[in-house]
């Protein structure tokens, strides 16, 4: 749960599951900082682009 711990603006939680816990991230509230990046000891979490609709 360290990507959880480093980040400030909370947008990671973990959900309970049968086996261990899996993380997941409000979309909505994630930055795109990278510190969950940087903290995981796995090396398990990307960040990607994603397009963003504009308005004309
Ligand atoms: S990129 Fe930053 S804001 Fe988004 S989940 Fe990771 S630490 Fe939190």
């Amino acid at each position: 749960m360290s990507c959880r711990d480093a980040c400030t603006p909370a947008a990671i939680c973990f959900d309970l599951a049968f086996g261990g816990a899996r993380p997941s991230i409000v979309m909505d509230t994630c930055t795109g900082c990278g510190d969950c990046v940087q903290a995981c000891p796995a090396d398990a979490i990307q960040l990607c682009a994603r397009e963003v609709a504009h308005e004309p």
